[in-house]
C-alpha cells in the first residue's frame, strides 16, 4: 500500500529541528509522498510574529529543495481559517483512498494530541509518527502512545537523537542581532536575511 506522510506546522520559520524529523521519518516510514503543510492559522498554539503565509512557504520551499520525495502543500493556507488536522485529513483521505496516511509531529504536539478537535476521527484517518523534541520529552510520550493504542490508534515513536531547536529561539537571536547559520538550512537564512523577516 501506497504512504502518504503529512507534516504540519508553523514554520516560522523552518528550522533544522524541523528538517531532521522530515529525514528520520522518511527513513522510518519509506513514503512514497512526503507533504510539508505550513498551516494557516495553528489552532493548537497561540503563534507569535507570524510571517505571512507566502513567506513561510517560501521558506519551506527552500528548505527542502534537495528533498525529492517532499512537497510543499498550500492546501491549509489556500483553505483559510483555523488549520484543523482533522481537516487536513479528511481532505487527503478523498485524494488519496487507496493510501495509507500518517502525520508527523514533534513531542510537543503529541503531548497535548488527546485535546486536540477530533482526535479519534484523526486516529481513524492517521497513524501518528512522533520525533523526540528534548530527551525528557520521551515517558510523556510512552504514556500518550500507549492511551492511542488503548483506543484503537497507531502511534509510531522514532528513536533518534533529538536535536533541541525551536523557531521561537530563532526569531529571538534574530532581535538580539545574533547569528542563525547553524540553525536553520543555508537557504532559508539568506531568504530571512534578504526580506529582513523577523527584524522589528
Ligand atoms: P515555535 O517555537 O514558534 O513554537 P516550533 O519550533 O515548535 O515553533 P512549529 O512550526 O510549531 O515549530 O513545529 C511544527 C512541528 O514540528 C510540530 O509538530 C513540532 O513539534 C515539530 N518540531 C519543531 N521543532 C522540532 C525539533 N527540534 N525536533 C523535532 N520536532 C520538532
Amino acid at each position: 500500500m501506497k504512504k502518504t506522510v503529512i507534516f504540519g506546522g508553523t514554520f516560522n520559520p523552518f528550522h533544522l529541528g524541523h528538517l531532521k524529523l522530515t529525514e528520520e521519518v522518511i527513513k522510518l516510514i519509506g513514503p512514497n509522498r512526503f507533504i510539508l503543510m505550513p498551516t494557516h492559522i495553528p489552532p493548537h498554539k497561540i503563534a507569535r510574529e507570524l510571517m505571512s503565509d507566502e513567506d513561510r512557504l517560501e521558506m519551506c520551499r527552500l528548505a527542502v529543495k534537495d528533498l525529492p520525495e517532499v512537497e510543499v502543500s498550500d492546501y491549509e493556507i489556500k483553505a483559510g481559517g483555523k488549520s484543523y488536522t482533522v481537516r487536513t485529513l479528511e481532505h487527503f483521505h478523498r485524494l488519496f483512498p487507496d493510501e495509507e496516511l500518517y502525520f508527523a509531529m514533534g513531542s510537543d504536539m503529541l503531548e497535548t494530541f488527546l485535546s486536540w478537535y477530533m482526535p479519534e476521527r484523526i486516529m481513524q484517518l492517521a497513524t501518528l509518527v512522533c520525533n523526540f523534541r528534548d530527551e525528557v520529552d520521551r515517558a510523556a510520550c510512552e504514556e500518550v502512545r500507549a492511551k492511542i493504542e488503548a483506543l484503537g490508534g497507531r502511534c509510531v515513536l522514532t528513536d533518534c537523537e533529538p536535536l533541541v531547536c525551536s523557531s521561537t529561539d530563532i526569531r529571538d537571536r534574530i532581535d538580539r542581532g545574533e547569528p542563525i547559520d547553524d540553525l536553520v538550512p543555508k537557504a532559508v537564512a539568506e531568504y530571512i536575511e534578504r526580506k529582513g523577516l523577523y527584524r522589528d
